[in-house]
């Protein structure tokens, strides 16, 4: 006995306002994109009873499809179900017959739950529950003890108007707001680990992503531009693919290493960075900056210094990462698969030049004084037109 049909149900906050369809058209878009990207072909896609259904072309799609969905912004859980006839012992037998296929392990902590959202059903969600439990109990033996409260296993039960199901494999999905929903949002990512996260985050709360890199041939090698692609490829995954926007910052980094107080070196990078993503923004008409900043004490990371280059961008900067330990960050960073190629040897640009000590708090007056030295706006101009952009 296989699941055969897919049960996703959506964050609650969201299902109730006036832009639920929205919602579901975006979520439904999304799921598509990932399915394919998955190598899952030919699902059949429905949004109905506030669940989305998704029927893979075989049942040996099913355990790639349910990653997927698992991994989906905007799906608080994921059951893979199989239909069954709109009749009390019918639920109750199939039930039983799945979780002896399903439930292979030692004997652990379970529970049966219904829900009969079609209230012509004759029997109500308690009752249910009885009977599908005991013969579910039956069928696994008295090693299985019932919790109520944290069960390992969850025999669920829906009696929709359409059809009803019985499903043994159930998990939390992570929950948050269909990519797309609140709108397009530039993310610089750099090969580390923070950026990436940062970006995954943003995606989960609505968020469509294009990225800008920031690259300096001939000092920082092409394995570096390689790792970011493969970042921003690893996100793009989320919302059927991301525009990679690389622009070129030799020039930058050289004229501020020429004419700079060596101690700003690092807010002037940044400040640059700001400038161009600012630009750039504008031009993809992109709401929001986001980057993997956090609050620490290296110098591009002090409340002084961010508020440095804050105040050059027109929009708002998300910062998810801001309230986070490393090892929180790096928790997420192994979750969504970016960690393996975040750790790969590469430098990033921002090392270049950098003198031991950097200023980590600096007057605004200083760092406008040693600007004021550049063509600030020539060198921001002649970086926007280097930039290529590549779709993930
Ligand atoms: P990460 O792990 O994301 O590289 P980090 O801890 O190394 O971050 P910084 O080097 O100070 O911290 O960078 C802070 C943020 O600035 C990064 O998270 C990223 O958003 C952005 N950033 C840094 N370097 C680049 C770059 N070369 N291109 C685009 N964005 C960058
Ligand atoms: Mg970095």
């Amino acid at each position: 006995m296989h699941p055969e049909l897919l049960i996703a149900r959506f964050g609650e906050l969201w299902l109730k306002g006036a832009n639920r369809s929205q919602f579901t058209v975006r979520l439904t878009r999304n799921v598509k994109g990932a399915l394919a990207a998955a190598g899952v072909h030919g699902a059949k896609l429905r949004v109905d009873e506030a669940r989305l259904f998704v029927e893979p072309a075989t049942p040996d799609d099913v355990p790639a499809a349910f990653a997927v969905l698992r991994e989906t912004p905007g799906i608080a859980n994921v059951s893979a179900c199989v239909r069954v006839e709109k009749r009390l012992e019918a639920l109750a037998t199939t039930a039983a017959a799945l979780a002896r296929a399903t439930w292979t392990e030692a004997p652990t902590t379970w529970v049966c739950r219904a829900r009969r959202i079609d209230k012509a059903f004759p029997q109500n969600a308690p009752l249910i529950e009885r009977t599908v439990a005991e013969q579910v109990g039956l069928a696994i033996g008295d090693a299985w003890k019932v919790d109520l409260r944290t069960p390992k296993r969850t025999m669920y039960v829906e009696v929709l108007r359409e059809m009803a199901c019985v499903a043994a494999w159930n998990e939390d999905g992570i929950g948050g707001l269909p990519v797309g929903t609140a709108g397009r949002t530039l993310l610089l990512l750099s090969g580390g680990l923070d950026s990436p996260v940062a970006g995954y985050l943003a995606q989960k709360r609505g968020c469509e992503l294009e990225a800008v890199y920031f690259h300096s041939p001939p000092f920082i090698a092409e394995a570096s531009r390689e790792k970011v692609t493969a970042l921003a490829r690893i996100l793009g995954t989320r919302q059927g693919g991301l525009a990679l926007h690389v622009v070129h910052f030799t020039e930058i980094q050289e004229a501020i290493h020429t004419s700079c107080d060596p101690k700003l070196t690092v807010i002037l990078y940044r400040r640059f960075m700001y400038r161009i993503a600012d630009a750039l923004a504008d031009r993809r008409g992109a709401l929001a900056l986001c980057t993997g900043e956090n609050l620490g004490q290296v110098a591009s990371q002090t409340l002084e210094n961010l508020s440095l280059v804050d105040r050059l961008a027109a929009r708002m900067t998300l910062r998810p990462l801001m309230a986070f330990d490393k090892h929180e960050t790096v928790a997420i960073a192994h979750r969504i698969g970016t960690y393996e190629t975040s750790i790969l040897p590469a430098e990033d640009c921002c090392t270049l030049f950098v003198p031991r000590h950097p200023a980590v708090r600096a007057p605004l007056s200083f760092v406008e004084h040693q600007e004021s030295k550049l063509d600030v706006a020539g060198l921001v101009e002649r970086a926007l037109a280097s930039t290529e952009t590549v779709r993930t």
